[in-house]
């Protein structure tokens, strides 16, 4: 039985995949994204976390078997909204071997990954094959801006959402939107490309920027200087809905 980190299950999650779930997420994550609203979930460690009145220890460990009952504790709950789990983060294919055993463990419940992208690719099938639904993030189709904004450039990941789109799983993308980062009607356009030839796409979500995403920064001792102007509004166009997907701003 594998052990993992953990910082946060969250139960009655209504956004992160179908009907009521159970959303756990998994600490570490291979990106440094400069508009990351979790940056607790980003270091493999546990780590203390100052709120105003006291400080927790952010990340546990957890066996996989324990996790999963803990999971399990909300199959009623599934079974009548049509829900199910969501693994998410920090990236939760960067514990690779402690998802697998979870995904396995929970087959019979509807299980939902949410990934960057940034896997390995013999791990990223094996966790597609385990999976009902994926969330995909993806930021920008310019690998320089990915990798200025994000530290790495996206060819993983591209190559990762090829294979996710020639399995024909489920699959929801989701692109944060970022001002004068990803909102160009360029960057729009090619993203929308980079997602025709998708059977199994069921929307695009834009994920709008939120300022308060700076707030957790000094919680876990770190300055929150993001090189992007955070009080600008993202621009929202409608690149995606000629492809004929729907498009859900949230
Ligand atoms: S991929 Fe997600 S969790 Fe990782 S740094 Fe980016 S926004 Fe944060």
């Amino acid at each position: 039985m594998s052990k993992g980190i953990v910082f946060s299950i969250e139960e009655f999650a209504i956004n992160d995949g179908p009907g009521i779930r159970t959303a756990v997420f998994l600490k570490g994550c291979p990106l440094r994204c400069a508009w990351c609203h979790n940056p607790e979930g980003q270091s493999f460690r546990s780590e203390p976390m100052r709120k105003k009145d006291r400080t927790e220890v952010c990340g546990v460990e957890m066996e996989a078997d324990e996790l999963a009952r803990r999971v399990l504790r909300g199959r009623d709950l599934f079974d009548q909204s049509g829900g199910g789990v969501t693994f998410t983060g920090g990236e939760p294919t960067a514990q690779g071997p402690f998802l697998l055993e979870l995904l396995a463990l929970l087959a019979g419940v509807h299980r939902a990954v949410e990934t960057c992208g940034h896997t390995p690719e013999p791990l990223f099938r094996q966790v597609l094959d385990a999976t009902d639904l994926m969330l995909f993030d993806v930021k920008t189709a310019d690998p320089e801006r990915h990798r200025y904004y994000t530290g790495v450039d996206n060819a993983l990941i591209l190559r990762n959402l090829a294979t996710l789109k020639e399995s024909g799983k489920p699959f929801i993308v989701r692109v944060p939107l970022i001002p004068g980062v990803n909102d160009s009607l360029e960057n729009m356009r090619a993203t929308a490309a980079l997602l025709q030839d998708a059977p199994g796409l069921q929307r695009v979500e834009l994920l709008r920027y939120h300022k308060t995403a700076g707030a957790k920064y000094p919680m876990v001792g770190r300055r929150y200087e993001p090189p992007f102007d955070v009080n600008a509004t993202p621009a929202v166009h409608d690149a995606f809905t000629p492809a004929g997907m729907k498009l859900l701003v949230l």
